[in-house]
């Protein structure tokens, strides 16, 4: 049976879009005007209300924004900055680029960097004065833990939302404890654009500033480079694409997101299963929805739902310190990783996008219940 309950489904998303993302193209092809000009003004100035967060820069893609949220917040080379082993391998990435040694302390039962292992760690190493958190999933990290560790250690914290747009834990969004957040807009995020592109978010105009230089060659003034930056620049198009076309969906697309996972929380029994219940007063996006099975399993329930026609990833199938371009560069392992392992080996994740329609979250659901390893 070919898959066809999807992780993403472009095509959907397309026949929904298409107009206004031909009418985007239209205007900018029309402007004569290619690369960081009106499109990605507007685009920054919706993102950051969106956000409720004062001010946002567009940039390449999610890397360059954490990359230049850290060097924006003066991290310098050989400086060690506490963060997760479990995420998309870019995250640990644009430490490095930005010159910080990466330090990873082991995650919580929903794959979120541990904030006690983090105060105890901070409280012993008194060097490290970086964080980078990751949203994973969709689920924003204990968030008034992060702002009571920023407070108490004075950290400087880029957020990872990548996973998150739009999530918040009681009375904070995602992004709005640490000085930068950095989101990624690539195609599978919950914003993604037409292509790679990436963006981030802070309330300091300092910082808007010199990310604002730090993704065209560190360029102050016209040819006057006051420090060496990236070639992170955000195209009109895909600017134009975001907002017009996909920024307007995006809310309804998270409330559908969550009505899936609200469906499958409550309809998928089976003891094999073990799902990830959000903690009370979260509010997850729902980037995925990951659940674990027993380590030995895995691959016979991946082939038992893809019998059904239903495509699973795996988020992530290594950790990134065991990672062979790891083993090459400065880092250090506080905590034994042991959960973040444990989900490296047994998490799969359910389809869970906004296009598909009910009969196939009901697919999933029996095809899960009827399960027996
Ligand atoms: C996708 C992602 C990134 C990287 O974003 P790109 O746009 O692909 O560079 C970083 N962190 C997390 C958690 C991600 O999911």
């Amino acid at each position: 049976m070919p898959l066809t309950i999807l992780q993403n489904d472009f095509k959907r998303q397309w026949e929904q879009v298409r107009a206004p993302v031909l009418a985007a193209v239209e205007r900018v092809g029309a402007s004569g005007w290619y690369i960081l000009g009106r499109e990605v003004e507007a685009f920054e100035t919706a993102l950051a209300e969106f956000w409720g967060i004062a001010r946002a820069v567009g940039v390449a893609n999610g890397m360059d924004a954490l990359e230049i949220g850290l060097r924006c917040l003066n991290l310098q080379r050989g400086q060690k900055v506490l963060t997760t082993p479990l995420s998309a391998f870019a995250t640990t990435l644009a430490i490095l680029r930005a010159g910080g040694v990466p330090v990873f302390v082991d995650v919580d039962d929903r794959g979120a960097v541990d904030l006690r292992q983090c105060r105890e760690l901070l409280e012993r190493d008194e060097t490290i004065r970086f964080l980078v958190p990751v949203h994973l999933y969709g689920f924003p990290v204990p968030m008034a833990e992060l702002q009571r560790l920023k407070e108490d250690f004075a950290l400087s914290v880029v957020e990872d939302c990548a996973q998150a747009i739009g999530a918040s834990d009681t009375q904070f969004s995602v992004g709005s404890v640490g000085q930068v957040a950095a989101t990624s807009l690539y195609p599978t995020k919950n914003l993604g654009a037409f292509g790679d592109a990436g963006a981030l978010l802070t309330n300091d105009a300092d910082i808007q500033g010199r990310a604002k230089a730090l993704r065209n060659y560190g360029q102050t003034a016209l040819y006057r480079h006051a420090e060496l930056g990236l070639n992170s620049r955000l195209d009109e198009v895909h600017a134009a694409i975001v907002l017009d076309a996909l920024l307007p969906m995006l809310q309804a697309w998270t409330e559908t997101r969550r009505e899936i996972a609200a469906r499958y929380l409550e309809q998928i029994q089976n003891q094999s299963i073990t799902l990830m219940q959000p903690r009370l007063g979260m509010e997850p996006v729902w980037h995925l929805f990951p659940v674990t099975v027993p380590e030995r399993k895995r691959e016979a329930f991946r082939e038992h739902l893809r019998g059904g026609g239903v495509a699973t990833g795996f988020h992530y199938p290594q950790i990134i310190p065991d990672q062979p371009a790891i083993s090459g560069v400065a880092h250090e392992i506080a905590v034994e990783p042991v959960n973040a392992r444990r989900l490296a080996s047994c998490e799969i994740s359910l389809p869970i996008h906004p296009f598909l329609t009910d009969a196939e979250v009901d697919s999933v659901i029996a095809l899960c219940n009827e399960w027996s390893p």
